[in-house]
This record gives C-alpha cells, sequence and structure tokens, in this order.
C-alpha cells in the first residue's frame, strides 16, 4: 500500500480494530445504497416513480447511511449496548426497500432481492434466533405494505400481483431463515473447536515446560526462563545467584527401595524447596537427582543462606536418605553473574561448586564466584 492510500484508509476507517471493521462495513452499506439510489433514479427517469416519490426516499437512505457511518466514526456506537449497530442498520435499510417497494410502481417486485441482501448481513452478524427475527420482521413489513397499497388499489389485478410477490418473499425469507440455522451451528461448532484448540494448546505449554515427576520447571524452560532473567538484570545492574543441588547417595534409595521410592524422594525434595524459596526465584529439575534454582536480584550470600535454609528444613524433616541410618541431604554449589553472556559460564561454576561440596565431604552448600571473577571456591557450609 502507497503512503496516499494508508492515510485515506486510516481517515476513512480510523485505527486498526473492531472499529475499524464496522467503519468499512457501514461504508459498503452506504456503497450499495448509491447503487440503489441510482437504480431509483433510473425509475424516475423511465417514468416508472414519480420525482416526487423518489426524492424523500433517497434522503431517507443517504441521512441513515451517513449517520451510521457518522455513529461508529465518533464513537457514538460504543455507548450503545451492540456496538456494531447490525440490527438497526438493518431496519432502517428494510424500511428503504419497503418504502421502495411502495413506490416502484411496476418494478416493485424486483425490490425483494434487496431484502434478501439485508439478511444476508444479519446471518454474518446476528445470532441465528436473530436472523430468523429478522427475516419475520421484513416478511412483515413488506406484507404490511402490501396491505396498504390494497387499501386504495382500485385494480385488483395490482393487488393479485403484490400477492404473488409476497409468497416468492415468503420463499426468500423463509430460506434464508434455515440457512441462518445451519450458519449458527457451524458458528457454534467453531467456538467450541476454537475452545478446545485453546486447553489443548495450553495444555501442550504446561507439558513443554514442566518436569513430569515433580512439577517443577524443566531444563529447557529453565534455560529460557533464566535468559530472560539474566537480560533483565543485566539492565538494572544487579546480580544473578545460581544453586546447583545434587542429593547424596541417590543411586543407593534407588538400588535399596526401589525406583518409585527414588521418584517420591525427587518429588518431596522438589516440595520442601519450592516452600523455601521467594516469589521471583525459579526452582528446576535440571536432570536426573539435580535441581537448579535461580534467584534473580540476589547475592552470593544470599542465595546461600536460601540453600542453607532448604537444607535446615530437610534435615529437620529426616526423610530416609541413601546411607541406612542417615537422612536425606544434598550437596550445592553456588555461583553468580551480572551479564548474559556469563550465564553458561555461571552455570559451570555452580556445577563445579557442587562437585567441590561433594568431595569435601557432601551434605554442605560451596560458594564459587562468579564468572570474570575468581574460580577459586569462596567458602563452605557443612
Ligand atoms: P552422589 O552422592 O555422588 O551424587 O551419588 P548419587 O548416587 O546421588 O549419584 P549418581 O550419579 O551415582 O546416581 C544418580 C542416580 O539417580 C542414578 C539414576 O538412576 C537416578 N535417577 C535419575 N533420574 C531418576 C528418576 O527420575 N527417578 C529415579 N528414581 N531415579 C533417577
Ligand atoms: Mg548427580
Ligand atoms: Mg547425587
Amino acid at each position: 500500500m502507497t503512503a496516499l492510500s494508508v492515510s485515506l484508509t486510516h481517515t476513512l476507517l480510523g485505527p486498526d480494530g473492531p472499529q475499524r471493521v464496522r467503519a468499512s462495513q457501514a461504508l459498503l452499506v452506504m456503497a450499495l445504497y448509491l447503487a440503489f439510489a441510482l437504480v431509483l433514479q433510473v425509475e424516475v427517469r423511465l417514468g416508472l416513480t414519480s420525482e416526487q416519490q423518489g426524492l424523500p426516499l433517497t434522503v431517507f437512505g443517504l441521512v441513515g447511511c451517513l449517520g451510521f457511518y457518522g455513529a461508529i466514526r465518533s464513537g457514538l456506537n460504543l455507548h450503545l449496548s451492540e456496538p456494531s449497530l447490525t440490527r438497526p442498520q438493518m431496519v432502517y435499510s428494510m424500511v428503504a426497500v419497503a418504502w421502495a417497494f411502495a413506490v416502484s410502481g411496476p418494478a416493485r417486485g424486483a425490490t425483494v432481492v434487496l431484502m434478501q441482501v439485508i439478511l444476508m448481513f444479519g446471518l454474518f452478524g446476528l445470532p441465528p434466533r436473530e436472523g430468523r427475527r429478522m427475516a419475520g420482521m421484513g416478511f412483515l413489513m413488506l406484507a404490511g405494505v402490501i396491505a396498504w397499497r390494497a387499501w386504495g388499489q382500485a385494480d385488483p389485478d395490482e393487488t393479485r400481483l403484490d400477492l404473488i410477490y409476497l409468497l416468492y418473499a415468503g420463499i426468500v425469507f423463509t430460506g434464508v431463515a434455515v440457512i441462518s440455522v445451519r450458519l449458527g451451528h457451524i458458528r457454534e461448532r467453531l467456538r467450541h473447536q476454537t475452545a478446545e484448540l485453546k486447553l489443548a494448546l495450553a495444555r501442550n505449554q504446561e507439558l513443554a515446560t514442566r518436569d513430569v515427576l515433580t512439577g517443577l520447571t524443566n531444563r529447557r524452560a529453565m534455560l529460557e526462563q533464566m535468559t530472560i532473567a539474566a537480560r533483565e538484570i543485566e539492565r538494572h545492574g544487579q546480580p544473578l545467584a545460581l544453586v546447583l543441588f545434587d542429593l547424596d547417595h541417590f543411586k543407593q534409595i534407588n538400588d535399596t527401595r526401589g525406583h518409585a521410592a527414588g521418584d517420591r524422594v525427587l518429588q518431596r525434595f522438589g516440595e520442601v524447596a519450592q516452600g523455601e524459596i521467594r516469589a521471583g526465584d525459579v526452582l528446576a529439575r535440571w536432570g536426573g537427582e539435580e535441581f537448579l534454582l535461580m534467584l534473580p536480584r540476589t547475592g552470593l550470600e544470599e542465595a546461600w543462606r536460601c540453600a542453607e535454609r532448604i537444607r535446615t528444613r530437610l534435615v529437620a524433616l529426616k526423610l530416609e536418605g541413601g546411607v541406612p541410618g542417615q537422612p536425606l541431604t544434598f550437596s550445592a554449589g553456588v555461583s553468580s553473574c551480572r551479564r548474559m553472556d556469563q550465564l553458561d559460564a555461571a552455570i559451570e561454576a555452580a556445577d563445579r561448586a557442587m562437585y567441590l561440596a561433594k568431595a569435601t565431604g557432601r551434605n554442605r552448600t560451596e560458594l564459587m564466584a562468579g564468572p570474570g571473577l575468581s574460580d577459586a571456591p569462596l567458602g563452605a557450609a557443612a
């Protein structure tokens, strides 16, 4: 689109959104109306309708089109219960067509087709019941005009002709009513399918980001969340701490009490650790019996205290560990970073710190300075 057509579209239809759709619909109706006014003019020229009868109808239609378009462009429609103005636009147009039937002389039969066009607009914009009601209203309007014509009609042939038109109109309106029901069913099915798809999408998203066994964030989602968090702390010049937990002698739990018991221990550790962290922190199942905790806007010391809080809580629960007679414990490594490009190095540092904790006796937390700082262990807790 050229710049000119973009600015013209913007002037005529307004900014993107539902109001633009409504304005374009009102403009389409106006275009149809202009064609209608042109045909009316031809009728006048051909002597089928008098100028006196054609002019008020032309003005009526024009006022209506401009009024609906103006109401939408000014936002007046937004204060109404039906901002699309579908119903009032349809009723107004049906009055215009019934009026055209009354003044079109021998050409009046053709106006029934216009009623059909109006009802088609309703098929897409209204619920089926409303569509049927509109079809009924159009039929009654036409019947009213025919009755009114018969009242002052000297020629019975004209009335007979009108009745035939009414019968044909009845067929058209019944057809529209039937189609509106079918369309309603299709729309309902589509709505149902869309809702199901949304649900399946949400379920898939949940499956893609959660660890099935523990319900914690999985490794892939954790990598994404760490990248987002690292970008955030980099902007604000704050540190991001990582704690890597590895359960001690976990294999022995599997070997002595079975895999299912091992699974329950993993779940239990997840619950305990999750209960000790802040709302902005994220705990993930990093793999096997390893868990990674991310603490945004947190320094090494504070992260270490958090790991120890989890240790205290776990020990207090006295869960059965891998070594007979000893409770379940973990070894942990803490590190931190301040930039997004240091994230991988920070994970590696936490891993090294955790292995150091294993090597120096297990059931302890080691600190390893983050990337860019010294690689030496900073301390430990037992
Ligand atoms: P360490 O104290 O040195 O960490 O010893 P460990 O036995 O905990 O470590 P190791 O790496 O030797 O064993 C980890 C075990 O965790 C081996 C693996 O079978 C088990 N494991 C990994 N994933 C799962 C799981 O989803 N469920 C269960 N039950 N076991 C798992
Ligand atoms: Mg391990
Ligand atoms: Mg282990």
